[in-house]
């Protein structure tokens, strides 16, 4: 039974386009019925309006979504409006306690006989003869809201901030290097907050992707998935890189992290062109560990030849946690994991030389190492519907 009505909002984003905004709002309904158990989705007036079974979906897992509200819908007559803002305002006294309130008020319906500021002064004035509550017009306890679209009108007291972007499939495809870390992970979800369809590709030191898919990356993967709905994970293996490298001498041995990092990048550059995705990310940012100073981000650019994007390039790493965190990601994001960088170099170089680099690269038989990597990769799919509790 979908009895909930909600009013839906979309991004300035979406806003700002032109002729084909159309399309996006299309992907936005698709992927709010997708995600969400939401039925006749309806563009109206600018709006969407939709039915859900429950009152507190959260529809900030969709892209797109600037606010949303579960609205009381009256007749748009004034005095119904008024009786239904009185009643919402005398509810939220009883409880929560407010003691100030505002008033806000737009109308669609130009044709509406009240302006939206004699709307705001006269239920204003209603409520304050009903409830005894203070005027507070920049930092009210409650907001009342009234909005009016042609032959309805909608009164509520909670709006909820969605995460504003553009729908996840508007924005072409991406692949990502998620490492099951934080920063892959944020930047993932910025890609995706952009329109992308972020798929992901992982390289795991286990024997086979079951267990990376029962550890953190597959967790991690699961969260990102009420984001991303039907978020797909290429798990590669690395157990061929390693033994290709394995007996370098010392001197070497301090670019094993770059090769390492270039290895990864030509992977998921080949698998990036297999599944159509016109360009790889990372969350690299730049000068936050060795491996990340300039002249190692640029010694991998060198060994691609594909569009490498890094979306957290200038983020303070408290910003990125600030966002695993208010994502509700951090707790898991920051357990412990069987990472490769672990094995690798205590040392690392942090000016990779380029010559160096492909002199080792020839040497252990990359081309041949990726190429067998690349036969081992197995692929999960993780459902939206299938969601674990810290969704929110
Ligand atoms: P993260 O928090 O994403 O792990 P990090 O700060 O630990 O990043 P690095 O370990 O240097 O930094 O990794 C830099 C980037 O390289 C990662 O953000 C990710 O995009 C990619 N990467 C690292 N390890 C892996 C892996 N095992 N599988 C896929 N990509 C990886
Ligand atoms: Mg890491």
């Amino acid at each position: 039974m979908s009895e909930h009505l909600y009013l839906i909002h979309y991004s300035s984003d979406i806003g700002l386009k032109g002729k084909n905004r159309g399309d996006f709002i299309k992907q936005l309904k698709r992927n709010l019925r997708r995600q969400l158990p939401l039925q006749q989705v309806r563009e109206v007036w600018g709006r969407l309006l939709a039915w859900g079974p429950r009152p507190d979906l959260n529809l900030a897992r969709v892209f797109g979504v600037a606010w949303w509200a579960v609205p009381r819908e009256v007749p748009p007559r004034w005095e119904a409006i008024v009786e239904a803002g009185v009643a919402l305002a005398r509810e939220a006294v009883a409880r929560r306690g407010v003691r100030t309130f505002a008033v806000r008020a737009r109308r669609a319906d130009k044709s509406f006989p009240k302006g939206t500021l004699a709307m705001e002064r006269e239920l204003g004035a209603a409520i304050v003869q009903a409830t005894g509550l203070g005027v507070n017009l920049t930092r009210p306890d409650l907001t009342v809201r009234v909005e009016i679209i042609p032959g309805r009108a909608f009164v509520f007291t909670d709006a909820h901030q969605g995460f504003q972007g553009l729908p996840v499939g508007t924005a072409g495809k991406v692949l990502g290097l998620f490492s099951g870390g934080v920063d892959s992970l944020i930047a993932a979800w910025l890609m995706a907050r952009r329109g992308a369809s972020v798929e992901l590709v992982h390289f795991h030191a286990f024997t086979a992707a079951r267990y990376a898919h029962h550890d953190k990356a597959g967790h991690l993967a699961q969260a990102l998935a009420a984001y991303i709905p039907g978020l797909k994970v290429h798990y590669v293996p690395y157990h061929l890189f390693q033994a290709a490298t394995l007996d370098l001498p010392p001197r070497e041995a301090r670019y094993e992290l770059v090769v390492f990092r270039r290895f990864m990048a030509r992977l998921a550059a080949r698998l990036a062109r297999q599944r159509g995705a016109a360009a790889i990310f990372t969350g690299d940012s730049l000068a936050q560990v060795a491996s990340q100073t300039m002249e190692n981000l640029t010694a991998v650019d060198a060994g691609v030849d594909f569009p490498l994007f890094r979306p957290l390039i200038a983020f303070n790493k408290q910003e990125i946690i600030a966002w695993a965190e208010r994502l509700k990601f951090y707790d898991l994001a920051k357990q412990p994991y069987k990472d490769c960088c672990s094995i690798i170099s205590r040392n690392p170089a942090t000016r990779a030389r380029l010559e160096v680099v492909e002199a080792i690269e020839q040497r252990v038989g990359l081309e041949g190492v990726l190429e067998a990597s690349l036969a081992e990769v197995e692929t999960i799919a993780y459902p939206a519907d299938d969601l674990p509790a810290w969704e929110d």
